[in-house]
């Protein structure tokens, strides 16, 4: 077998892994690079194959870094099945025509502003690609074996996000395991990451390779957070990922108010994909912790808005209430018209659940900016702008050493991917110096012989 790391190689985005055996060509994920341009720009260069060449996809989630390559890889030839879990294909229904149309948005932009090198610029891919993928979408469950050409398939629960799951390939000369993104032991939301079966390659995720994440209770930290903007008569505001974080949040108002924690308030998801992924959560009750009963009363919590006027009148309503709307980021979607009406009022405030990457409005929020701009208009900062960590749905440095230690006791070498360069070598170390493994950070592009 030889394996070829074409993306989420030395970074955290891009995931892309070239698996050929004899008689069997697999792409195991196919992401897009997201972040820094230096990085979005490889999502230009041809691939090193020909994606009519390709026997199969294998995709272990459908995150947008994992997934969102397909609908260019479909365009320019693919045809044969995409295998993923039966959530994993309902929502890359939701994502990738979604991402199409913003792709589609972006170039129109940059047609308008005139700031592409190439006239007229042009999407990555459009809509309509992405909705080629559907047909060749092939839904696997948890447990089950596939057979692609010359290799078997079987996907193992990983915890994260629904329906994600790591994957293993058997082929004649061994098993090659891929973690995909992990979850976390103690997510409130999703089960742990199961253990696969021992495998004698590994390719390990490492996005926290270099962290540990608090232990603080998620529910008691949102809580205090609302309290206070309640007291001050405020509007509490959660720009949230549409898939995982918004469901989690939900979670953790849920047990706010049913533990008594703070003061029972309206609480409002303004963010289509947010709504279609929740019904989806709600759909596939036996992918995650909550039974059918549970989440129904976790995700009654909320008021799901759904026109657009829906969504304009939230913003002239002066009572506290809670507010759920993407994107994650701020970097664009429903959220922004709330940010532009809240964060004017010192009485509100802008709770950021997680990670806010550079040269996002996010991360100029949480650095405390005076104020952002949004739709070529300044918006004074006067709210309270909070962020909170505990809502990760990625493994931990524990987490990842403990899943490793569950698969990995006899493996040949582990491959140590999707990580910023001192995540994935902290991880490196201690899964060298705690397993005792033969352990590598592959470079970008590089191919290695497994035997
Ligand atoms: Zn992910």
């Amino acid at each position: 077998m030889r394996l070829t790391f074409l993306g989420a190689a030395g970074t955290v985005t891009g995931s892309k892994f070239l698996v050929e055996a004899p008689g069997a060509r697999v792409l195991v994920d196919c992401g897009v690079y997201q972040g820094v341009k230096k990085l979005r720009l490889r999502n230009w260069e041809p691939l090193p194959f020909e994606p009519s060449s390709l026997d199969a996809v294998v995709l272990t989630h459908a995150h947008i870094d994992h997934s969102g390559y397909l609908p260019a890889l479909v365009r320019d030839g693919f045809r044969g099945s995409v295998h993923c879990t039966p959530p994993t294909r309902e929502l890359l229904e939701i994502l990738l025509p979604d991402s199409g149309k913003l792709h589609e948005e972006d170039a129109a932009y940059a047609n308008r502003k005139h700031f592409s090198k190439h006239e007229p610029a042009l999407p990555l891919y459009r809509e309509e690609d992405a909705r080629n993928v559907f047909p060749q979408l092939h839904a696997v469950g948890f447990g089950e074996r596939v057979r692609i050409a010359g290799l078997s398939l079987r996907f193992v629960p990983a915890g994260h996000i629904l329906g994600a799951a790591s994957a293993e390939l058997e082929a004649a000369g061994g098993r090659l395991l891929f973690s995909g993104d992990l979850g976390r032991w103690n997510d409130p939301l999703m089960h742990p990451p199961a253990a696969p079966a021992p495998a004698d390659w590994i390719v390990l995720e490492s996005t926290y390779g270099d962290r540990r994440h608090p232990d603080q209770d998620p529910v008691a930290a949102v809580a205090e957070v609302l309290r206070r903007t309640v007291l001050r008569g405020g509007i509490l505001l959660l720009p949230s990922f549409a898939v995982g974080r918004a469901q989690s949040l939900l979670y953790c108002l849920h047990e706010s108010f049913r533990r008594e924690l703070a003061p029972r308030v309206p609480v409002y998801v303004n963010s289509p994909m947010a709504t279609s992924a929740t019904r989806l959560y709600q759909r596939f009750s036996s992918y995650h912790r909550l039974s059918e009963g549970e989440c129904e009363a976790v995700f009654e919590v909320a008021s799901f808005v759904r026109s657009v006027e829906e969504s304009k009148r939230l913003n002239e309503r002066r009572e506290p209430l809670v507010i759920v709307s993407a994107s994650g980021m701020a970097t664009g979607g429903r959220v922004l018209h709330h940010l532009r009406a809240l964060l004017p009022d010192p009485r509100n405030t802008v709770l950021l659940p997680g990670f806010q990457a550079p040269g996002t409005r996010g991360a100029d929020l949480a650095a405390g900016a005076e104020s952002i701009k949004i739709h070529g208009g300044r918006v004074p900062v006067r709210a309270e702008v909070a962020q909170l960590n505990l809502l990760s749905a990625h493994a931990d440095q524990r987490d990842l050493l403990r899943w490793l230690g569950s698969c990995g006791a006899g493996a040949r070498r582990v491959f140590v991917v999707h990580g910023e360069p001192a995540a994935s070598d902290a991880l490196r170390v201690r899964v060298r110096d705690d397993l005792g493994l033969a352990v590598t950070v592959p470079d970008h592009l590089e191919a290695v012989e497994l035997a």
